[in-house]
């Protein structure tokens, strides 16, 4: 089926007409496939509140393994039209659902903090980013260049052309449940593909939020789909379904590498982002000051639950008493709650698995022998009974054997390791399997450059915390933690394309001499 790129095609008012429902019944969240909301059939799953746990949210009746496949079919389907559809004009679609995020931007960043406990103030951070994201992308549909090459024979020239890759997936996590949707949908869709989107079950109603606002924005039947199922049974459906040609992943080490593997088996292209470790170096002559705050920031914002968290602070022995005296005070006032309070600094753990995740690491840490300095506990009264919340904790001592130095948390946990010097600060940073980001406090333009050269992350931060990006700048891991293209940034566009190379004779002759 050929799309015509109208404003208000007959197409899309259908579609406005059936987002209603789902609008009117705003707890009860439905897939959306070829442009029809409807319930799944599978078990169903309740979203609960991670700051008050009475406090049921809604609900999804999850979507089968058949209903997972019809997904993909129909973003089969539809990929011919879309793919035909000029860039620019698929660009406008996105531009327009970039202005709707905007518009809609207070109400999803509330939704945002109730389904995932992130701080209002933090929600708005990361609809900004979203905007910002499907902005930036928007604005690539009118650059989707390929370039120009010159021959070796005369009356010859080459070019290169970028074309969509059909189906793909995008598989997301709950940390991010906005932003990380976006930068991957946004860049899929104007690159021409047909997309199935995949959320974490703890996150669906940022999920659905999201998909109305695309179709409000005039996507295509078919074109977007959302799936809301299960990893093990929707997810493997769709990340294993031979017309599904890509698969871009966001989420643990475990799933990630399961997927990649399953998936490039049968030649599907791959891209994951996974876990990280990520260390803040603070040498002696660093501002301790930005410093500790940065690093409280790093470690404690977000509850710990963002993949570039700060987990270890390597830290020079002339300086690490009064750093961790310092980190520790900071870490003491940190104002814990329900995230849609205006006060609040640091919200909960997503829900209760992660939570007893963080509470068993900190047991871990203690019988590995490391110092706890402060927090270590659950975080009670005030309000805090039902929600699911740690105290901001403190190990110091640690060392890089430690499980709590090599292994993601994923809570408000802090290691400090001492270190003698530089040279030992950078291998003991570079000790992980993980390599997403990384920061240094100093003021030395010769050990910032070197650790700049020698550092194994994939993004690093000069005097600022491992936190943070921007929608027109490069993101993405090594080592352990990525695996293809970088997303968003100039490179956004990378992975949704395959490249193709045109070779042009204008001679009208017969080729002379050596072929090869
Ligand atoms: P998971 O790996 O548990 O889940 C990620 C997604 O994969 C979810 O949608 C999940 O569905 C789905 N999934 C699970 N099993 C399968 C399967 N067999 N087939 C297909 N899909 C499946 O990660 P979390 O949601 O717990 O997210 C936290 C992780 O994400 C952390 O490790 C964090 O570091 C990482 N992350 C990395 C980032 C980066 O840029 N490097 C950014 C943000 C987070 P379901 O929810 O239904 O299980």
């Amino acid at each position: 089926m050929q799309w015509k790129p109208a404003v208000q095609s007959s197409a899309t008012k259908i579609l406005n007409s059936k987002l209603q429902p789902n609008r009117e019944a705003m707890n009860t969240y439905r897939n959306f496939i070829n442009g029809e909301w409807f319930e799944g059939s599978s078990k169903s799953v309740n979203n609960i509140n991670p700051a008050n746990t009475d406090d049921v949210i809604g609900t999804v009746k999850q979507a089968t393994r058949e209903e997972a496949k019809r997904a993909v079919e129909a973003a089969a389907a539809s990929f011919a039209g879309w793919r035909s559809t000029p860039a620019p004009a698929r660009g406008r679609i996105v531009a327009r659902a970039a202005r709707l995020l905007e518009e809609n931007k207070e109400e999803l960043a509330k939704i945002l903090t109730h389904e995932e406990g992130k701080t209002l103030s933090e929600s708005r951070g990361e609809l900004q980013r979203s905007i910002n994201v499907a902005e930036f992308c928007a604005g690539e549909s009118r650059r989707m260049n390929g370039e120009t090459i010159q021959s070796e024979l005369p009356a010859n020239f080459a070019y290169t052309i970028k074309q969509p890759l059909g189906v793909v997936a995008c598989v997301t996590p709950w940390n991010f449940p906005v932003a990380i949707p976006i930068w991957k949908i946004a860049p899929a869709l104007v690159a021409g593909n047909t997309v199935v989107f995949k959320p974490a079950t703890l996150t669906p109603a940022t999920a659905v939020r999201i998909v109305e606002l695309f179709a409000e924005a005039g996507i295509p039947p078919g074109v977007l789909n959302l799936v809301l199922g299960s990893g093990s049974e929707a997810g493997d459906e769709i990340i294993n379904h031979p017309a599904v040609k890509a698969i871009s992943f966001t989420g643990s080490n475990e799933v990630g590498i399961r997927l990649y593997n399953d998936a490039s088996r049968r030649g599907a292209k791959v891209q994951c982002e996974m876990g990280g470790k990520n260390p803040v170096v603070v040498l002696e002559d660093a501002d301790l000051d930005l410093a500790v705050e940065s690093t409280a920031q790093g470690a404690f914002g977000s509850s710990g639950q963002r993949c570039t968290a700060t987990s270890r602070a390597v830290v020079v022995n002339d300086i690490a008493d009064e750093f961790v005296e310092r980190i520790a005070k900071r870490a003491g006032t940190m104002r814990i709650g329900d995230g849609m309070d205006p006060k609040t600094e640091m919200g909960p753990s997503v829900d209760e698995g992660q939570f007893k995740t963080v509470l068993q690491y900190i047991d871990i840490g203690r019988e590995d022998g490391a110092t706890l300095v402060c927090g270590g506990s659950r975080a009670t009264g005030n309000g805090l009974d039902k929600g699911f919340f740690v105290n901001p904790t403190v190990f110091d001592h640690v060392t890089p054997d430690m499980r709590i130095a090599r292994e993601e948390i994923f809570g408000p946990v802090l290691s400090v390791l001492r270190v003698k010097d530089f040279d030992e600060a950078m291998r003991v940073a570079n000790d992980t399997e993980f390599g997403l980001s990384s920061s240094i406090f100093s003021n030395d333009a010769p050990r910032i450059f070197r650790f700049v050269d020698e550092i194994e992350t994939g993004m690093t931060h000069i005097n600022s915390p491992t936190t943070g990006g921007e929608a027109h700048i490069p993101f993405g891991g090594i080592k352990g933690t990525g695996i293809g293209d970088r997303e968003q940034g100039s490179t956004a566009l990378d992975f949704y394309t395959e490249l193709k190379v045109v070779y042009v004779d204008y001679t009208g002759r017969k080729r002379e001499g050596n072929l090869y």
